[in-house]
């Protein structure tokens, strides 16, 4: 079983295609919130994971589109994007977003958006704050986005490791905890402006991180051409 793990996607339909073309070969796919926002396709990225069956869960982005407190939190080009999702999505979208659990547990993996102890805020970008987090989880493994950085963070002896991974970075899933960030698929932010997933191999328990090419243009012109704010376009381009 060979699942394809997507976050932050965050209505890029151009780089959600491109990934969903390199891995052809996969089982399932599951996604870890933040769909929408940012970008400016949401139905359609919605309608791929629909019609692709994925599962997962919600990420801050998808409860601010459908009116959740959230949206209190955000930078004003996040709030922007927000308001302009919940005008524009369909709402057949928003009632595909309101359906997603802020929590999944399957078999050894937890699937959260943020972080384990609190789905929809927290970041984990440190290794105090990993260290917590794999004290309270709950499962041997977890699966989580939010920061659009591709890493992994594991539970040893000496404290917690980490793995920053690029294309093609594997790792064997042991018997130490780990939480696995693939990183963003429709908006990068480790200076490396290609699509960013994960493929999960259950049966052999290795991880491997993947970058794909996208054409980003289209992308920055649907941007320009609904309104939203321009640095939401050139970021792309920089991968930041
Ligand atoms: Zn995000």
């Amino acid at each position: 079983m060979r699942i394809a793990v997507l976050s932050d996607i965050h209505s890029n339909i151009v780089a959600l295609d491109a990934v969903l073309r390199h891995a052809a070969d996969i089982d399932s796919i599951w996604h870890l919130g933040d769909v929408v926002g940012y970008g400016p396709e949401p139905d359609a990225v919605v309608e791929r994971l629909s019609e692709r069956k994925a599962t997962g869960v919600r990420g801050n982005h998808d409860a601010a589109a459908i009116g959740g407190r959230e949206i209190d939190w955000f930078n004003p080009e996040a709030r922007a994007a927000a308001e302009w999702t919940s005008d524009t999505m369909s709402s057949a979208s928003r009632a595909w977003l309101a359906d997603l659990p802020e929590r999944l547990t399957i078999g050894d993996m937890t699937l959260v958006h943020g972080s384990p102890r609190d789905p929809l805020r927290e970041y984990i970008t440190d290794s105090e704050v990993a260290a917590a987090n794999l004290e309270v989880l709950q499962t041997p493994h977890g699966l989580h986005g939010h920061t659009h950085v591709p890493v992994a963070w594991s539970a040893t002896p000496d404290g917690v490791a980490l793995v920053q991974a690029r294309d093609t970075t594997a790792l064997e899933l042991g018997t130490s905890r780990t939480l696995l960030n693939p990183g963003s698929v429709g908006q990068p932010r480790d200076g490396d402006p290609r699509a960013a997933y994960l493929v999960l191999d259950l049966e052999v328990g290795r991880v491997t991180w993947h970058r794909v090419v996208y054409d980003i243009e289209p992308v920055q012109a649907g941007i320009r051409a609904a309104g939203l704010p321009v640095r939401l376009a050139a970021r792309l381009a920089i991968g930041a």
